[in-house]
């Protein structure tokens, strides 16, 4: 279908005054689960600060308020969760790009079920490693992290807002000059608005108090009409204005992360004579692999014997484990960064796969969690 624009709001006022924007996002799940349309959402709730992102699977609406709001310092993965733990459930997902092009991923290797999700999707700008954040806010801003309640991303600045009220902000452009802000794989992640979602929410383009959204699919023009009809939400259209101030901004932020990806992966990325360099870092934790979404086989071949040449008790060789898990799934990489973030000896493993996916992208023209078809090397059954 063509995408349809929509500004959408919560009719709840205490929802509103909770959420990021105007509440659209809770609105919808809160409409799925008290229609029963699904088992439950997953999501995620402030923990102990906002440094602490806590995905949830919520069964019950009444508890859907704790997940209003914007958590830009916790980057979260939701699509091995579901193929994990979900797989059999019918769920309503939010879904930054990052996820939605797992999620699709998953679904093209039968490992997440179509039928079974909807996916409400968010524009996203990028996500600050929490450790980063608190370091930041120390050295920049010049503040105790602990007395931070509140953070945003507006303007091209990261706004804090500290207990006793008052705010600061630094441009995000300046602390990354200084090798901070937001994650390495952010800074050159090209979906900006992901369009393979049921419905994406964001505030480029919106009012204030008002969500904007773009509904990209027909499950998703049901669910928003439903949700609309039984009254849960108000809408109105956005003026041309709005529309074109929407996707200047994403055309912004998209020639941004291709100048960054030209640095890091292009001038940047370590020559292949110096992988061993990088490779005879790793401990063989098996980090990367675990937190690996698109690492999903039930058996995995590195903890097969006959690759452990050397003892069959501890993991393969750096670049025999990094070639089988290359070769395995690199052109399914959707650069989410999540192997980068958890590898202990901070090797840039992110990078590698990225990389290695571009190059595929080249040949292939296949681009990993957009194109809708199925990847041209890898298509395994279910099990
Ligand atoms: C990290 C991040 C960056 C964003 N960057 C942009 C941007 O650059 N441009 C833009 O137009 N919009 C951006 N958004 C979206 C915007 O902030 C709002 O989330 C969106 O407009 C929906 O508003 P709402 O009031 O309808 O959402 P709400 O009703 O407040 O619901 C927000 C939902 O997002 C979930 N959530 C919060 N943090 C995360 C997270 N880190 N990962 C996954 N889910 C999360 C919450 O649990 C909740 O379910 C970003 C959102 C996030 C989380
Ligand atoms: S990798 Fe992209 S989608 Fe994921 S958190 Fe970073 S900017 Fe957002
Ligand atoms: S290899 Fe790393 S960046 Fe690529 S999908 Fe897996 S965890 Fe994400
Ligand atoms: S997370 Fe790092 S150290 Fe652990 S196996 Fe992966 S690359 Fe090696």
């Amino acid at each position: 279908m063509s995408s349809e624009y929509l500004l959408l709001r919560a009719k709840n006022d205490e929802l509103i005054e909770n959420s990021a924007c105007g509440g659209a996002v809770t609105s919808i799940l809160k409409y799925l689960l008290d229609e029963e349309e699904v088992d439950g959402v997953l999501t995620l709730k402030k923990g102990d600060d906002i440094y602490d992102g806590v995905p949830v699977f919520i069964e019950d609406s009444e508890e859907i308020m704790n997940t209003c709001g914007s958590l830009h310092c916790a980057p979260t993965m939701f699509g091995g969760l579901i193929s994990k733990y979900l797989k059999n459930q019918k769920i309503g997902v939010v879904a930054k790009p990052c996820d939605a092009m797992a999620i699709d991923e998953l679904k093209k290797r039968n490992q997440i079920d179509e039928d079974n999700i909807y996916t409400i999707g968010l524009n996203c700008g990028g996500t600050v490693m929490p450790a980063t954040a608190q370091k930041m806010f120390e050295l920049f801003y010049e503040v105790n992290p602990d007395d931070v309640v509140k953070e945003e991303i507006d303007k091209g600045q990261i706004i804090i807002e500290l207990k006793d009220g008052t705010e600061k902000g630094i441009k995000i452009d300046d602390l990354e000059e200084e090798g901070y802000g937001r994650r390495e794989n952010c800074q050159k992640c090209e979906l900006k608005i992901p369009r393979n979602t049921d419905l994406v929410c964001g505030n480029w383009g919106s009012e204030d108090d008002w969500t904007f959204v773009e509904i990209n699919t027909e499950k998703g023009k049901t669910l928003v009409d439903k949700a609309l009809k039984k009254g849960y939400l108000e809408s109105k259209n956005p003026s041309e204005d709005l529309i074109g101030r929407r996707s200047k901004l994403e055309n912004i932020m998209i020639k941004l992360a291709k100048k960054f990806q030209k640095n890091y992966l292009e001038n940047n990325y370590p020559e292949t004579d110096k992988w061993d360099e990088y490779w005879n870092r790793c401990i063989g934790c098996y980090g990367c692999r675990d937190a690996c979404p698109l690492c999903w086989c039930k058996e995995c071949d590195l903890e097969k014997e006959f690759y452990k040449d050397v003892n069959p008790d501890i993991s393969p060789d750096p670049l025999t484990f990094q070639g089988i898990r290359l070769s395995h799934m690199s052109f399914s990489c959707v650069n989410c960064g999540q192997c980068s973030d958890v590898c202990p000896m901070e090797i840039p493993v992110a990078r590698m796969y990225d990389k290695m996916q571009k190059i595929y992208r080249e040949k292939n023209g296949y681009i990993a969690g957009v194109s809708e078809e199925k990847p041209p090397i890898f298509v395994p059954d279910e099990e």
